[in-house]
């Protein structure tokens, strides 16, 4: 599979797994409340899997209740990357992921 080759995941659609120039999103941890609870990521899309989604998603707006704190569209934004392929998967919850409450493990990519 020609994915399986590439070396630079920097270029990858983690949708459609084409190696374009394309839009990345940088998601910053969060706290309490939140999926993204100390760990953030990168999700990368091409301009064309990007035009497919809703941009309201990714401007990332964050709504605090309390000591709780998650980003506005959440639910829509881990039912999106749960439907990605498993590299995509690979490269959101993985690869790209950062923060102190991140479990990275070493990645098959
Ligand atoms: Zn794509």
């Amino acid at each position: 599979m020609k994915t399986r080759m590439t070396a630079n995941f920097d270029n990858v659609c983690m949708n459609c797994l084409t190696e374009v120039k394309k839009v990345t999103i940088e998601i910053d941890e969060l706290g309490y409340g939140s999926g993204f609870d100390g760990w953030g990521t990168r999700l990368q899309l091409c301009r064309n899997c990007y035009d497919k989604t809703n941009p309201k998603w990714w401007e990332l707006n964050i709504k605090r209740n309390g000591f709780n704190e998650e980003y506005e569209f959440e639910t829509e934004i881990f039912a999106y990357v749960n439907k990605l392929p498993i590299i995509g998967k690979e490269l959101f919850y993985n690869k790209f992921i950062f923060g102190w409450n991140a479990h990275a493990m070493k990645s098959f990519l």
